[in-house]
């Protein structure tokens, strides 16, 4: 269903009733949400699915704690509701992660007002009652977290949050979208819109691998393109006072054995602000800056500022570790589409999405979170439909109900015996059992398709393969970092490994691809820049 040559045929012929442009988490949600209340859908993506912000997010599925803090008593009911709707339809890429929340001298949350906060967080988020947050002494903090600064803890809260995969949770958006009749395109960039009189009746798009220029029919166009949002408000002369305000958030990634933390922590930094540090798998990763952003838009970089900010605030809560840059081994940094307002600091500046609709008919979403796509992209459609004239087979949205990454959700009690029964089954072919966890928490059941020859596959570089071959066939990786940045998230979170599979990886996608030789260098030049620019800190932002 994800076939590329397949969709670029249909996109070319076909007339559509909606067409979004942005393959992010939005994008992709809004053409789940359309597709299966029978919309007839297409997705224009610029650069790989997830390849904005949505696969540079702190990963969490999280109500947001402080934004009850900031007394936004809707965002946190709406985000904390829709935590339990992905945990219900993705649980194995929405796991329940336990969060401790320090509380030190002259910290952000005092004892009283955490204690009630996160009483309140639980309670709007409809959390059940032995999951519901404890507040812990300073003896019972230390002993869950010893490297925590002994001196300065008072307590602290331990509360449930979810952790998550932003770019496989857009995949498989994507993926269903595609079994719904949606047309979803990689490596189509919108360039121009096309108008009948004063409406917008389609788009012009631009094949990026191949450079062809392709006219599609459309009769409602959606702009779900998070910080490139108003880049398309300018191409139909929409752009009104209600602007983005971009800023950037830097993640700094360690091996675990340097960064021991035994779960999740959410702790305050000297500056008044409050970083995650987020053991997964074999790494550590710590985030999160929050700065204004003017630069280039498709090449951010970490900067030795963002790396030392980082590594100062993790040095002053975990004063033992004594982190340096030589510790960090990856990165990566995203933007936030937030909504401008005067006199407001980034960090002040609301997580809200809005949509505009402008005179042509153009919708545009942007703002929001990662947590709430699903409600923002049934606000979109709820409008598309108000406005349009069309045949449904559903009225209402139903994704409430859509398992993701298989036909069926399993609980979070199947998805742990799941991970043990698949890190069993490989490591009797003396694999690491890592693996078992890694294909389980990616892929879900659909696991059993990368492992289906387990009895051929005897190395690390073998499974690899096998995951690439899915890859290509079910999930649309056109280039070769599609696969080692978002269908693996390996350039983030096991970057050691990339030296040992990258070439028997790269003979695969050549094989199967069809690349000759300048195709296989120019995709080895564009992987070389991004493992430069993950362990890179540059002096300034690139412009
Ligand atoms: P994007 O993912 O940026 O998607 C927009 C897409 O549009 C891009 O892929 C882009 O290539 C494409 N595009 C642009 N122009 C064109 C064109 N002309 N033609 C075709 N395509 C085009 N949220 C949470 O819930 N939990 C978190 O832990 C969390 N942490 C965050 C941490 C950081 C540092 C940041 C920056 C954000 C975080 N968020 C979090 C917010 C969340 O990541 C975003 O709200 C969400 O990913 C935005 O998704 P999107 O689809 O709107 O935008």
């Amino acid at each position: 269903m994800l076939n590329r040559k397949h969709n670029l045929s249909t996109l070319r012929i076909d007339r559509f009733d909606l067409i979004i442009i942005g393959g992010g988490a939005t994008g992709a949600g809004i053409a789940l949400d359309a597709a299966s209340r029978g919309i007839k859908t297409a997705l224009v993506e610029k650069g790989d699915f997830a390849s904005g912000t949505s696969s540079k997010s702190t990963k969490l599925i999280h109500g947001g704690l402080r934004y009850l803090k900031q007394l936004d008593i809707e965002l946190v009911r709406e985000t904390g509701t829709e935590r339990a709707i992905v945990n219900k339809i993705a649980p194995h890429l929405c796991l329940p992660e336990k969060m401790l929340l320090p509380l030190v001298k002259g910290g952000t949350y005092g004892k009283w007002s955490s204690s009630l906060g996160l009483f309140v967080y639980d309670f709007l988020a409809g959390v059940d009652s032995n999951d519901k947050r404890k507040m812990l002494n300073k003896k019972q903090t230390l002993k869950k977290e010893p490297l925590l600064d002994a001196d300065r803890v008072l307590g602290s809260g331990y509360y449930a949050e979810y952790r998550t995969d932003d770019a496989r949770l857009t995949i498989e958006l994507i993926k269903k979208a595609a079994s719904y009749g949606a047309v979803p395109l990689n490596y189509c960039k919108m360039t121009d819109f096309i108008h009948e009189g004063n409406a917008i009746t389609g788009v012009v798009i631009e094949d990026v691998i191949t450079g062809e220029a392709i006219n599609v029919s459309a009769q409602r166009v959606v702009s779900a393109t998070g910080p490139w949002v108003d880049h398309i408000r300018a191409k139909n002369q929409s752009l009104n006072h209600k602007r983005l305000h971009l800023t950037k958030g830097v993640h700094l990634v360690f091996p675990r054995e340097k960064f021991p933390i035994n779960q999740s922590i959410y702790f305050d930094e000297p500056g008044g602000r409050m970083l995650f540090a987020i053991p997964r798998g074999r790494v550590t990763y710590l985030g999160t800056t929050d700065t204004t952003y003017t630069g280039d838009m498709d090449r951010i970089v970490s900067t030795t500022a963002d790396r030392d900010y980082l590594l100062a605030g993790a040095n002053s809560a975990f004063p033992e570790l004594k982190l340096t840059a030589g510790d960090v081994i990856s990165n990566w940094m995203g933007l936030r589409p937030l909504i401008h307002e005067d006199g407001k600091s980034p960090s002040e500046l609301s997580r809200k999405d809005e949509i505009f609709v402008a005179d042509d008919g153009l919708i545009s979403i942007a703002g929001g979170k990662l947590t709430g796509y699903r409600k923002m992209a049934e606000r979109v459609v709820d409008l598309v439909i108000d406005k349009d004239d069309l045949q449904l087979d559903q009225s209402e949205a139903i994704t409430d109900e859509i398992p993701l990454g298989g036909d069926q959700a399993m609980t979070n009690k199947e998805v742990k015996k799941y991970i043990q029964d698949v890190s069993e089954r490989i490591s009797t072919k003396g694999l690491d059992p890592y693996y078992g966890w890694y294909l389980v928490t990616n892929y879900g059941k659909q696991s059993e398709q990368i492992i289906a020859h387990l009895s051929e596959i005897t190395t690390d570089i073998e499974l690899a393969q096998e995951e690439i071959r899915y890859n290509i066939t079910h999930e649309m990786v056109t280039r070769a970092s599609d696969y080692f940045v978002r269908r693996t998230g390996r350039l983030y979170f096991d970057i050691m490994s990339i030296a040992t599979i990258r070439q028997p990886v790269m003979d695969i996608m050549a094989q199967e691809l069809q690349w000759d030789d300048k195709r296989l260098k120019e995709e080895n030049a564009i992987l070389d820049r991004l493992i430069t620019d993950a362990t890179t800190y540059y002096d300034q932002e690139m412009n």
